[in-house]
């Protein structure tokens, strides 16, 4: 059947991409979509239940400043959070935490539940309408068939998904739910270069049976509790609960040792290649031998279950070698397995097929978004969904395409990572891949991203005017500290001794003495009886802002140099980056450059001078030889 109505947008796939990418090209007035195996694993976390950390805690907030669910849905369903890198700088400091699985699923299902211009349609893609080099639209697996002006897809694991625990293996998306089959033939059909890779996750074990007072207890923060969302509050927390840590030991490793040869990975049935940064326990035992001992994390999985996820032990081991490794840690000698942990084998398309939208170069209309592009995580998923989302709902409306800078958002880094370099394993991000991290931070997500989400139509009118509020607090009270003038006749000695370390000998503004090292806005405030603080940032005036604003005065001043500094190499390089490649260049034809390098050109086809010299390959004296090249046939 020909489903009666038609839609701008339909978006295959309801888990962390799938939803940011329905959410935002909704909130962008888009009449969407969302197709989806299963409604109740809407926003379901596949893995360990827990959000943020280094790099990813920054999408999420990025995420967030766009107007996305991630960061609210954590805060509403978040047990435990932590800043992790708090003595470090403010580029690293990364926010984490542990979410409750079924409050966070509950969080985002009514998220999308309640979003204008969406709906919500349960059943497996099994075929995409494709006219011409255009996609019209998605066919269910019992004939419905959805038209749409574009598609974005975010299958995650399930394309062509095989599930190994030890040298059994089985179809399956991830356990529990389907594989997409169909659906992936008609993708390799399509010749859209693909790969597989793979990913894995640990046993569960009911807490009933884990002996915790041999374990070492790990607090979150809880003075202040941290939140996620920018418009979040620690009152939305659920009740906080702790971690604790075990460890493997000698024994762990000869039982993991002992199960080697029934490995689906180092037998060869695993062919996909599996996350560097996040290997299985026998990866670890097997690449680290001489390590005695790796730290184990039990993470509960929510305030209304028993299961925990034991973090560090991910295997696809057969599970009698599984239940002996567990049971040889402290605490856990008498632990009971709720869910055998395995690995899951399944096809990604390499993103230098995509163009920088994400839309794919061969299919007009249809977009990836997800682990689908060989990324893993969720906060990784998230990021791209909204962003492929965006770029779904601006082709509809014939705009072109929103395309952060590498200097702007990670979620640029991401995307320009994805398109010029593609992958060779599970892509991640870390703070490391951004060269202009310094700007890049979490506490400024919202200052770098709130005006663009208000322009694509993805900000509300609440979360624009708390910004607006923060924002021009921020700015007033720079101002006041730049214009506030303190010396050796009206600050009285005693007082710059107590605050500064020592007596100022000549006029200082108060930003001046901010920017030293050791002095903060709050001591500043209170020199001298209070002589230089004001009521627009007292607590009373802001409010819950209050420490948000004093955070950015105080590291935009402490930065400053730094920041200046990244804005300078950003603004020289502007040109080059932006510069764009005609679509008509034949790369074959510019003699200059070597066979390799026009060969990587021709196939990667890069939009921009910027993209070209990241592709692997291509060094700067190529660049600087297609820059001639370029100038000579203009
Ligand atoms: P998913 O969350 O996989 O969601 C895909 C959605 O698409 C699902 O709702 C599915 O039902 C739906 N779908 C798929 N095909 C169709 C179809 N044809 N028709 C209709 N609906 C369809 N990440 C880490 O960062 N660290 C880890 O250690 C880690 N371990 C993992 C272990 C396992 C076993 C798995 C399965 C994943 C793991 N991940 C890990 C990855 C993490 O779960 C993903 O990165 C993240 O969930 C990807 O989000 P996504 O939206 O792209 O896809």
């Amino acid at each position: 059947m020909l489903y009666p109505e038609e839609f701008d947008v339909i978006v295959v796939g309801g888990g962390h991409a799938g939803t940011e990418a329905a959410l935002a090209a909704a909130r962008m007035g888009c009449k969407t979509l969302l197709l989806t195996h299963n409604i109740e694993t809407l926003g379901q976390m596949s893995c360990n239940p827990s959000i943020g950390g280094i790099g990813k805690g920054h999408l999420v907030k990025e995420v967030d400043a766009l107007g996305g669910a991630m960061a609210i849905a954590t805060d509403e369903a978040g047990i435990q959070f932590r800043i992790l890198n708090s003595s470090k700088g403010p580029a690293v400091r990364a926010t984490r935490a542990q979410a409750d699985r079924v409050l966070y699923k509950a969080a985002i299902r009514a998220r999308l539940e309640n979003q204008a211009n969406l709906s919500l349609f349960q059943q497996a893609v099994d075929d995409l309408m494709v006219e011409g080099d255009r996609v019209v639209g998605a066919v269910t697996q019992i004939g419905i068939r959805f038209r749409a002006r574009a598609v974005v897809l975010t299958a995650g694991t399930f394309l062509d998904g095989k599930i190994h625990v030890g040298l059994n293996h089985y179809a399956a998306g991830r356990a529990g739910d389907p594989p997409a089959v169909s659906l992936s033939a008609r993708l390799k059909e399509l010749k859209l270069p693909q790969g597989r890779l793979k990913t894995g996750t640990p046993p569960r074990i009911d807490g009933r049976t884990i002996d915790f007072s041999r374990c070492e207890e790990q607090p979150g923060d809880l003075d202040p509790v941290p939140v996620f969302s920018f418009m979040g509050q620690a009152r939305m927390h659920p009740r906080q609960v702790p971690c604790w840590i075990t460890h493997t030991n000698e024994r762990t490793h000869e039982i993991i040792r002992s199960g080697f040869d029934r490995s689906p990975m180092f037998t060869g049935k695993i062919e996909g290649v599996g996350p560097r940064y996040c290997p299985s326990v026998e990866d670890k035992i097997n690449r680290f031998a001489g390590k005695e001992s790796h730290q184990i994390f039990l993470e509960p999985e929510g305030l209304s279950t028993h299961e925990f996820y034991p973090n560090g032990i991910s295997t696809s081991l057969p599970f009698d070698v599984q239940y002996e490794l567990v049971r040889s840690m402290p605490g856990l000698e008498r632990a009971h397995i709720l869910r055998p942990g395995y690995a899951i084998e399944y096809d990604y398309f390499d993103p230098r097929a995509l163009k920088s939208s994400f839309e794919t170069r061969q299919i007009a209309g249809l977009f990836f978004a997800g682990q689908i592009n060989g990324t893993t995580g969720y906060e990784e998923a998230a990021a791209q969904g909204l962003f492929a989302g965006v770029n779904a709902a601006l082709a509809c409306r014939g705009e072109p395409a929103w395309l952060p800078g590498r200097d702007e958002a990670y979620l640029g880094v991401l995307v320009d990572d994805l398109i010029t370099k593609g992958v060779t394993e599970p892509y991640r991000m870390f703070t490391s891949r951004a060269e202009f991290r310094l700007q890049l931070r979490e506490d400024n997500a919202d200052m770098r991203l709130t005006e663009a989400g208000r322009r694509l139509g993805l900000v509300d009118d609440a979360r624009w005017a708390a910004f607006g509020r923060k924002r021009d607090a921020v700015s007033r009270e720079t101002e006041r500290l730049k214009s506030t003038w303190v010396n050796p006749r009206n600050l009285p000695p005693a007082e710059s001794e107590r605050v500064l370390g020592k007596s100022i000998e000549r006029e200082y503004s108060l930003l001046d003495l901010l920017r030293r090292p050791g002095v903060s806005h709050a001591a500043l405030l209170g020199m001298d009886g209070g002589r230089y603080a004001t009521d627009a940032v007292s607590r009373e005036t802001l409010g819950e802002l209050h420490d948000a604003v004093v955070e950015q005065v105080e590291i935009g001043a402490k930065y400053a140099g730094y920041i200046d500094r990244q804005k300078d190499e950003v603004e020289r390089s502007a040109y080059y980056e932006k510069l764009r490649l005609p679509d008509e260049l034949d790369y074959m034809q510019v003699s200059a450059l070597s066979i390799e390098v026009r060969q990587k050109l021709a196939k990667h086809r890069p939009e921009t001078l910027g993209q070209a010299s990241r592709i692997s390959g291509v060094t700067p004296a190529a660049i600087s030889l297609l820059l001639v090249h370029l100038k000579k046939t203009r």
